[in-house]
């Protein structure tokens, strides 16, 4: 790796003027705790080789790199598909997971608390509280607890404890607020693992390194395959986690472009869709400052897209300061062609994508028809299981 990871983020966990730690002071001197833990036991040989076990026995890891040949063929260009899919329980959030809660039981934390908002990271961080055999606790807006039924169950099979969340909107910006009062109360035994590259130093840089697996894999696996690297590497942003894991592998590549995917929704109007960097301005949300999608008194907008995975009003600080750097370009895309992503897809490759991913999958076919010669890698972030009933009842079959 080159440089640009010895200069972000900087000793307070800022990148260029996004990122930092807006927090109260008791919450603040835990936060510093956890910060000079992660440095040292994450550069341990025993932490290194456990996480490498664990990603290997327990994840099924290394995912594979597919060229989607069908897809390729009807666009033009070579669209090749990173199957974070394929990662146990479907999606890329086990892998920061798994690392969290590996540093939870080296700090001797006996209980994991997050938020969730359509019950993807709760399920993943629940899968890993089982695995380590540590408590789990789970906060979720009501409203979001009655459209998931089937994570919720999930969650519970797997023996984490939900916790229902009644005040404000009933989602996932509550649900932060009633996890990180949860994790106040008892910061000694218990630890806050945030579901994304978000919140408070250390945790965007925290998620970002375990998610680097993915691109440090399909940078090997990518140019054993084609002899090259990508012209393109495209990736869906909610927060960040997962572009962040694949972007990081190219970050020093000024050959290869980087395009992270925000969901454009029903159409540019406020609440309509959750494009962040596309629409938003710099603001505070969660104790960090990022691009945010924002009322006139910087209160967080209401956001929308078809994947609820995506509709956050904030977004990773590493992603605020790329763009501004002209690193990564933000682009959009709305729930139609997301959804025609989808079902081609399914139909072409035998691959039904989560809708948060077919965002990315419908941008690469678009810079595929533009320049066949193109070669473009995607992060499939996760596998649409979780969709399907949703997607029938909306737009039937097509
Ligand atoms: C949660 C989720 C996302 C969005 O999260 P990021 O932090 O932006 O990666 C994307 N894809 C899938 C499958 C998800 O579950």
């Amino acid at each position: 790796m080159g440089d640009y990871f010895k200069s972000f983020p900087d000793a307070s966990g800022n990148y260029g003027d996004f990122g930092g730690s807006f927090i109260p002071p008791d919450l603040q001197r835990e936060m510093d705790k956890i910060t000079d833990a992660y440095y040292s036991i994450s550069k341990s040989h025993e932490f290194i080789s456990e996480l490498r076990g664990i990603r290997k026995h327990f994840q099924g890891r290394p995912t594979p790199v597919y060229f989607a040949k069908t897809l390729s063929d009807e666009c033009g260009g070579r669209i090749y598909l990173k199957r974070e899919d394929l990662n146990h329980t479907g999606a890329h959030k086990l892998n920061h997971c798994m690392g969290e809660a590996l540093l939870a039981k080296y700090l001797g934390k006996k209980k994991l608390i997050a938020e969730t908002g359509a019950g993807q990271h709760g399920v993943a961080l629940a899968t890993a509280a089982a695995y380590f055999g540590l408590e789990c606790e789970i906060h979720m807006g009501e409203v979001d607890i009655a459209k998931e039924a089937p994570n919720v169950t999930r969650m519970r099979i797997l023996g984490a404890k939900v916790v229902p969340v009644s005040f404000g909107l009933k989602t996932l910006k509550e649900a932060v607020d009633s996890a990180f009062a949860a994790y106040l109360e008892d910061p000694v035994t218990s630890i806050y693992c945030i579901g994304s590259v978000v919140g408070p130093h250390p945790f965007p840089m925290m998620v970002r390194d375990f998610q680097r697996v993915v691109g440090v894999e399909a940078r090997e696996q990518f140019f054993e395959m084609t002899g090259e690297h990508p012209d393109d590497v495209v990736a869906c942003v909610g927060g960040g986690s997962n572009a962040m894991g694949i972007f990081s592998a190219y970050l020093d590549d000024e050959a290869v472009r980087l395009y992270g995917v925000e969901p454009m929704g029903r159409g540019p109007k406020t609440g309509d869709n959750a494009a962040t960097i596309t629409y938003g301005k710099p603001g505070m949300i969660h104790g960090f400052k990022c691009y945010l999608l924002q009322d006139e008194k910087g209160e967080p907008s209401p956001v929308y897209s078809i994947a609820s995975g995506l509709d956050y009003p904030g977004v990773g600080p590493e992603h605020s300061m790329l763009h501004d750097l002209g690193k990564v370009r933000y682009v959009s895309v709305g729930d139609d062609e997301c959804v025609d992503a989808f079902y081609e897809l399914s139909r072409k490759e035998g691959i039904i994508p989560a809708l948060e991913s077919a965002h990315a999958v419908a941008y690469a076919k678009r810079l595929a028809k533009e320049d066949p010669r193109r070669s473009i890698l995607v992060n499939l972030s996760g596998r649409g299981d979780k969709d399907i009933d949703f997607v029938i009842a909306k737009y039937g079959y097509r």
